[in-house]
């Protein structure tokens, strides 16, 4: 086990290797994932679908569903100058993670509409969680709970309590889940893609409230998301992830201007510009991200990367290199700038070795 050094960092994952163990064989989900979230700040996970980012994000609370474990690496969790923690070391239900989850590191989800039940009220449900982490009578967790609610900019707090989920929008129930996700003050918010099941309207709308929040109360924020606006708009860091590792690593300005790896590259690309023609082709990625199952050998971007180096890519997986002051790219274009001829090739004396 690596000695923890004193750090900002808020939470540092280290080698998480989280893999699904099925009939078929073994599917390698996360392979190797390390990031911070530094405290007060927002850290964009952001990759294409199937790239490990909310496998990543539930092993944090040791949420994977079966046939999926956390087979190797580390969590470490800091909260207020207490003595780190190692969370791959908690049980999923155990007594320590459940204190951990929901009251010190809150979850919310993608489906706000599955993740409250429709037979409860959704006072009933915010009380629940209040009551979980704090020492209050359900008078005083009630009133909590419609404080929550007006947070998250719900109208008429007191008489929503009583409504059931079903009689909400969409927007609506992600406000009480975010309600939800607040109750006990979490250090940490982890959003998987929470607006990606919302209209653009309302999506900006959820956007602008955990920005609001953060500020307000000081939480860090782990956002999962596909969408490199929304990352535009709130990151302070990027982690980009490909195929269950990490590819690139940044400041939000550094990867939006400089971007080191073709993956990279290759999602700005495929994101519309503001004053770009009406007629202008957006670029796409070609392909499609691979099932971890069929993992290409080499570079798992290499079938799709337009800066592939033939006899070098298909062959070996690079390296995490440090780019810069705190980034980091996953790409032999970095590692072996040298080695590469003006054709993009490898000269052949490399290629024999
Ligand atoms: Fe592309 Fe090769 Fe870099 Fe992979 S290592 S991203 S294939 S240039």
């Amino acid at each position: 086990m690596r000695p923890v050094q004193a750090s900002d960092a808020l939470l540092e994952i280290d080698g998480l290797t989280t893999h699904f163990f099925t009939r078929e064989g073994t599917v390698r989900a996360v392979d190797g994932v390390s990031l911070t979230v530094p405290a007060g700040k927002t850290v964009c996970v952001v990759g294409e679908s199937g790239c490990g980012k909310s496998v990543t994000a539930r092993s944090v609370l040791g949420l994977v569903d079966e046939p999926g474990r956390v087979v190797a690496g580390e969590i470490w969790w800091r909260r207020d100058g207490q003595a780190p923690v190692d969370l791959a070391r908690y049980g999923p239900k155990s007594e320590e993670m459940r204190r951990v989850r929901g009251g010190e590191i809150s979850m919310v989800f993608q489906e706000p509409m599955a993740s409250l039940s429709p037979m409860y009220t959704v006072g009933a449900q915010l009380v629940e969680a209040i009551r979980l982490h704090m020492p209050l009578d359900r008078e005083q967790a009630r009133e909590r709970a419609a404080d929550l609610l007006r947070r998250v900019g719900i109208p008429r707090p007191e008489e929503r309590l009583d409504a059931y989920s079903f009689q909400l929008s969409g927007g609506m129930c992600q406000r009480v889940m975010i309600a939800i996700a607040l109750a006990a003050g979490p250090a940490l918010l982890i959003a998987d893609e929470p607006t990606t099941a919302l209209d653009v309207t309302t999506q900006a709308r959820i956007i602008d409230l955990i920005h609001e929040l953060q500020a307000e109360t000081g939480m860090s924020v782990l956002f999962i998301t596909h969408d490199l606006g929304v990352v535009a708009e709130i990151a302070d860091e990027v982690v980009v992830m490909y195929l269950g590792t990490v590819v690139e690593r940044g400041g939000v300005d550094e990867i939006f201007h400089d971007p080191k790896h073709p993956y990279t590259r290759a999602l700005l690309g495929s994101i519309p510009r503001m004053g770009a023609g009406t007629g202008q082709r957006l670029a796409t990625i070609r392909g499609n991200v691979p099932h971890p199952s069929d993992r290409p050998s080499g570079c798992p971007f290499h079938p799709r990367c337009g800066d592939a180096v033939a006899g070098l890519c298909d062959r070996s997986d690079p390296p995490d290199v440090r780019v810069g002051p705190g980034r980091t790219a996953r790409c032999v274009l970095h590692e072996n700038a040298d080695l590469i001829g003006d054709d993009g090739q490898l000269g052949a004396e490399e290629v024999q070795r």
